[in-house]
């Protein structure tokens, strides 16, 4: 019980790419215990406004903030926007990616890049200055959307596969870089999820050889994002938490 006195504070987390899919999910649970949520995405508004609605409909606030986070200046000035507004970020969720898939052999250097620059550097682009802000608050709970491929490797994914072993790598180095600071830093590495970005992969043939017989859903990967921002998750940090059904 807390008294007339106490200040509720509410926590302020960034989902990036959070307008569609695993990110909207994600946004949406966090806000079911009233904190305050930034929708980051590329271009997509009108789905955008539609996670919004859903945050406020869960007992949250939130507010659109659209950019590309392959463009460090413009992942700069939005981040500049947040602690203008709410003075700090408790929680960040790097969720943003795409894939790009096709066998290395047929692989331009363009399919190549594109991918590691949204799926890895914007990676780098949005933590460095919110783990810069993070230390000097000594708070703080990173979750980054890794996937099975960057565990085991995808056959027609090299550049997909490299991307998310990338950030698998960059989750165990940040993480213990900065855990005396109490700031935690994990990934969850989904498979196959119901979202657009499975869409004409052949299902058929991909349901057969997950265990479970099944796709998982975004709500499924946003539940165990949530549980790691939760207090009774401080003391879990340079993780990666596979949520596939029992594909590997
Ligand atoms: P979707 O394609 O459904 O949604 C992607 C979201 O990311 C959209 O909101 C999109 O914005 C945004 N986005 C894409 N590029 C950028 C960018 N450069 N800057 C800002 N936002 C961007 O993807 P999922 O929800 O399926 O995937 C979410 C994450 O989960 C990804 O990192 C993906 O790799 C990972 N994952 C997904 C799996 C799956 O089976 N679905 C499995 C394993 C991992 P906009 O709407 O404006 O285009």
């Amino acid at each position: 019980m807390g008294s007339d006195t106490e200040e509720i504070v509410q926590e302020v987390a960034l989902v990036t790419g959070a307008g569609r899919g695993i990110g909207r999910a994600i946004a949406v649970d966090l806000a079911k215990s009233g904190r305050f949520v930034y929708i980051n995405f590329r271009s997509n508004s009108e789905e955008a406004e539609k996670t919004l609605q859903l945050v406020k409909e869960a007992g949250g606030d939130g507010a659109l903030l659209p950019f590309d986070v392959t463009d460090e200046k413009a992942a700069h000035a939005s981040l500049d926007t947040i602690y203008d507004q709410k003075g700090g970020i408790d929680i960040l969720v790097n969720n943003a990616g795409i894939r790009d898939d096709m066998l290395m052999v047929w692989m331009k250097a363009d399919n190549w890049q594109r991918v590691l620059d949204t799926n890895l550097t914007g990676f780098y682009n949005v933590t460095k200055p919110v783990v810069k802000k993070m230390l000097s608050k000594r708070k703080g709970r990173i979750i980054n959307i890794t996937s099975t491929s960057g565990q085991v490797g995808q056959p027609g994914q090299v550049n997909y596969s490299a991307s998310k072993a990338g950030l698998i790598g960059a989750t165990k180095a940040l993480a213990k870089e900065i855990a005396k600071r109490k700031i935690t830093v994990n990934a969850v590495a989904p498979g196959f999820i119901e979202t657009e970005m499975v869409e004409g992969l052949p299902l058929d043939q991909i349901t057969q050889a997950i265990p479970m017989g099944r796709l998982g859903t975004a709500g499924e990967v946003a539940a165990v994002v949530t549980f790691l921002c939760s207090p009774q998750a401080g003391y879990i940090t340079g993780q990666v938490i596979g949520i596939n059904g029992g594909i590997c």
